[in-house]
């Protein structure tokens, strides 16, 4: 755990739209380095956690500490941390490499330093053949890697990822499941992932934090959730595949 990894804690966080209450009094810490996935249900919350964390939206209350610095009026840009969503959101008009290489530029980096930095994370996400390509032509779990290269060029402390496997068919999702533990395991940046998909969050993360109505229902490891579901969420599931 260095600059590469950074923990976060969510500390009685509230976020209110008028009188609707879309996170309430949730509080989680995620350990440096740890793959933490925000599991729920459409509407959940999930989403307006992890833009919490990224920098995108302020708490109506509660605290947001970054290695124990609160941050909750800090910009999305000072954080620095990889963003990667469920549509890929790529430049159209940019070839994989240069993609990838934005971030970069952005934080004034040029030249060779540039290219071997892309050239790593192309390599991570096995499309180092595809650098001279468009998105357009790439296929959607392509276009993916390249969202996730361009997230992890920078070498984020922490990587936020809301549902980025959702546009991808089963079998893919699997696949790059499969990609992104490794990665994780590679490059050891604290991960949160957000789906609804409890087999997703069971097999991926170490601890799932389990969101319904806007509240933290349970926080605990695959094993603890499996063992004793705290949410209809999860039992509901546990007891269809079981
Ligand atoms: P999830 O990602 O779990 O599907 P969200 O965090 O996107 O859920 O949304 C949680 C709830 O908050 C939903 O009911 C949604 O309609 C509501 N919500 C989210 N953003 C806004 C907003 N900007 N204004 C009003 N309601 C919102
Ligand atoms: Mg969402």
């Amino acid at each position: 755990a260095g600059r590469r990894s950074a923990g976060v804690s969510v500390a009685n966080v509230s976020k209110s739209y008028g009188a609707f209450k879309a996170l309430d009094d949730v509080s989680l810490t995620v350990e440096p380095g740890e793959f933490v996935a925000l599991l729920g249900p459409s509407g959940s919350g999930k989403s307006t956690l992890l833009m919490m964390i990224a920098g995108f939206e302020t708490p109506s209350s509660g605290d947001l500490l970054v290695k124990g610095v609160r941050v909750n009026d800090q910009p999305a840009y000072k954080r620095g941390f990889g963003v990667v969503f469920q549509r890929y959101a790529l430049f159209p008009h940019m070839t994989v490499a240069e993609n990838v290489a934005y971030p970069l530029f952005r934080r004034g980096l040029r030249g060779k330093e540039v290219e071997a930095e892309v050239a790593k994370a192309l390599d991570l996400v096995a499309l180092g053949a595809l650098r001279s390509r468009l998105p357009a032509q790439l296929s959607g779990g392509q276009q993916q890697r390249v969202a996730l290269a361009r997230a992890l060029v920078f070498k984020p402390p922490l990587l936020l990822m809301d549902e980025p496997l959702g546009a991808l068919d089963r079998k893919l999702r699997q696949q790059l499941q499969l990609e992104i533990k490794q990665i994780h395991r590679q490059i050891g940046s604290t991960i949160i992932f957000v789906t609804h998909d409890q087999e997703e969050a069971l097999s991926m993360a170490d601890r799932v934090a389990v969101l319904e109505g806007g509240r933290l229902q349970q926080f605990g490891s695959p094993r603890d959730l499996y063992e004793s579901p705290a949410s209809a969420f999860v039992a509901d599931f546990i007891g269809e595949t079981s």
